[in-house]
This record gives C-alpha cells, sequence and structure tokens, in this order.
C-alpha cells in the first residue's frame, strides 16, 4: 500500500466500509509510514471534535485538503 493508496481508502476506514483485508493494509501501512500515522490519528482526533459538535461530515472539501496536505508531507508523486 503507498501513501496515495492510503488516502483513497481513508473515509472508508473511518466509515467502517473497509474489508478486513485492506483494514490488515492500512494498519501495516501506517505501522511503517509515519506521516500516514499522523494523518490516521489527527482525523481521528478530527472526527471525534466534529462528531462533540454534531457537525460529522467528511466532506469533500475537508477530504480534498486533507489530500493535499499530506501529499505536501510525503512529497510523493
Ligand atoms: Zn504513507
Amino acid at each position: 500500500m503507498t501513501c496515495t493508496d492510503f488516502l483513497s481508502k481513508l473515509t472508508d476506514y473511518f466509515d467502517g466500509q473497509i474489508s478486513s483485508e485492506l483494514l490488515e493494509e492500512v494498519r501495516a501501512h501506517t505501522a511503517g509510514c509515519r506521516h500516514c500515522e499522523v494523518v490516521l490519528s489527527t482525523t481521528r482526533q478530527t472526527i471525534q471534535v466534529y462528531r462533540d459538535n454534531e457537525l460529522y461530515d467528511l466532506s469533500t472539501e475537508f477530504q480534498e485538503r486533507l489530500h493535499t496536505a499530506v501529499m505536501a508531507r510525503c512529497r510523493m508523486k
């Protein structure tokens, strides 16, 4: 799994719409990729805040901002 793959599965992961195989891949990737591990924990915290405010919504804009921020960090092509 690459960082791009990870990001494309991130919303599925939090929606619980992810297969056990992919879940294992996500876990394996975040175990070896500090950037994505940070993204995962940050997203989890963000979602928690949104839920607390009853504004939970993984909007497209949010996903795009997240994607841009992570790709800038990872410097992946
Ligand atoms: Zn990664």
